[in-house]
């Protein structure tokens, strides 16, 4: 979307006249406004508005309707695709200060919060009125409701309470042209026609600005049973997944670590590994119920030879100590120089993938080395590539990596975004999971909702 000099100056007049303090220029624009958690791309906007309520965002959606100016949603700015990186003729549009739950209901287990409410605070909230809201991870204290809601953020407990999509009950969108939404639905049952709610969940900003949500609460959780479990293969890991679903149990996790991943997190730990480095394939498994349950479906499996070897924790600080072998990932960044994939495969070909991922890069840049986990319950896997294998590690060598195994992602039906999103960094592989006549459907929509094409320009579809 170019941008006329001598239009600029009169939009920006427009633009302070209209929003007063909202707004932020030049040097007054935070730096945190420039790229998001990845610092891709950083850039400037031409603006930066900070809303305080949903007639405000209105007001500035038809504005930059009539006047063609680009808008880029930004929430917490901690999203891992590049989706809420503006460029130097877009507005910034930071919903930091449309904040606040509104109210709860315990009666229905639900809670009407505004868009730029931290995930955290939702969480308390949820806590305090005895309940729980079940979307979790480690960006709680900086990411947005409104940006989970806009990047269908998973998180920990997916595999119990789904992704963020299923705990939206309703939602209120500022669209394009300035018109709001109201999609405020906070009943379970409503069949009504289109749910309409669901186009702007995962649409990374592109459809219309979301500025409050419906959201349902869970129960509050139990005291989860933790156990590792080492396995001889990656069937022996579905057949547990199978196992453990019917054993009466809620599984909260179930997180497989491939053998290269276990070994190099126990060799940073100090430790002594829980079980040995030997075992193809380990499982780490939280699950809610009866004890007994647990032990019981645990004795079959190594009955039956699906697991060898296993450690049930006892106490807090041994889960704990269990679970920092997996959380080695947030030292990746550090170590590894890592070239991360966010990506999802059916459950059964996940085992296969990894060998024919493994062999492909090999074949390709020798030496090279991958570490492998995933929410496999989910059918996410999170593949790794060390960059500090690489023989040369240079952007062109990173993009060629990513277009192999974005290639193989399609092979193997999966797909190219589990959770993350595609924003800019994935945005030009995205037609290996998704079907010309989808992406048709797809733009057809983008364009009803958003005719001049405003809302967040280049992310997602190109
Ligand atoms: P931003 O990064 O600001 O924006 C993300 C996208 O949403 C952009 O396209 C933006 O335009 C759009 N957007 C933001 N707000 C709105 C709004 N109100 N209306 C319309 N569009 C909007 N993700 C997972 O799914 N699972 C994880 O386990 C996970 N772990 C993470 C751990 C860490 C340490 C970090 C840094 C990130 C992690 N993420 C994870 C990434 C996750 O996508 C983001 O943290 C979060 O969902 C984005 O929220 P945000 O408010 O920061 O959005």
């Amino acid at each position: 979307m170019s941008v006329d000099p001598a239009n600029k100056d009169v939009f920006l007049d427009l633009l302070r006249d209209g929003f007063g303090d909202s707004v932020l220029l030049g040097e007054a624009i935070p730096e945190s406004c420039f790229s998001d958690w990845t610092g891709h791309a950083a850039c400037r906007p031409l603006a930066l508005v900070r809303p305080t309520s949903s007639e405000e965002v209105s007001r500035l959606l038809r504005l930059c309707h009539e006047h063609r100016r680009a808008v880029v949603p930004q929430g917490g700015m901690t999203g891992l695709a590049g989706a809420a990186v503006p460029n130097a003729d877009s507005i910034a549009v930071s919903l930091s200060r449309l904040t606040g739950v509104e109210s709860v209901d315990r009666d229905a287990a639900t809670l009407t919060v505004r868009a730029g409410t931290t995930l955290e605070v939702v969480q308390n909230a949820a806590k305090e009125a005895g309940f729980r809201y079940p979307v979790d991870f480690g960006a709680r204290g900086s990411c947005q409701i409104g940006g989970t809601i806009a990047t269908n953020a998973g998180g920990h407990g997916v595999i119990r309470h789904g992704m963020t999509r299923d705990q939206v009950l309703g939602l209120e969108v500022v669209l394009a042209d300035g018109r709001i939404l109201d999609l405020m639905n906070g009943m379970i049952k409503n069949n009504t026609g289109y749910d309409l709610k669901h186009c702007f969940i995962g649409a990374e900003g592109t459809l219309g600005i979301i500025t409050r949500a419906v959201l349902c609460m869970a129960p509050p959780q139990g005291e989860p049973h933790t156990m590792l479990c080492g396995l001889p293969n990656y069937k022996a890991a579905v057949a547990l997944l199978h196992r453990l679903r019917g054993a009466g149990l809620a599984l909260e996790a179930f997180e497989v670590m491939w053998q290269d991943f276990y070994t190099m997190s126990c060799d940073w730990r100090d430790s002594q590994p829980p079980l040995p480095t030997s075992h193809a394939l380990y499982v780490l498994c939280e699950a809610e119920g009866d004890a007994n349950h647990l032990e019981t479906a645990l004795a079959a499996a190594i009955e039956t030879g699906e697991v060898a070897d296993a450690v049930l924790a006892s106490s807090i600080p041994q889960a704990q100590a269990l679970w920092a072998i997996r959380e080695a990932t947030g030292e990746f960044p550090l170590k590894l120089a890592p070239i991360n994939f966010d990506l999802s495969l059916p459950i059964p070909t996940i085992g296969a993938f990894v060998e024919a991922a493994g062999a492909m890069l090999q074949q390709r840049w020798p030496g090279i080395s991958i570490v492998n986990f995933g929410h496999i319950g989910d059918s996410n896997l999170h593949l790794t590539v060390n960059g500090r294998t690489l023989a040369e590690d240079t952007p062109e060598t990173r993009h060629a990596i990513e277009a192999e195994i974005y290639r193989l992602v399609g092979e193997y039906h999966g797909s190219i975004s589990a959770e993350h999103g595609i924003g800019l960094l994935k945005r030009d592989f995205l037609h290996h999971s998704v079907h010309p006549e989808v992406m048709d459907v797809m733009r057809a929509l983008k364009h009803t909702l958003d005719p001049n094409g405003i809302l967040n320009p280049g992310k997602l579809l190109n």
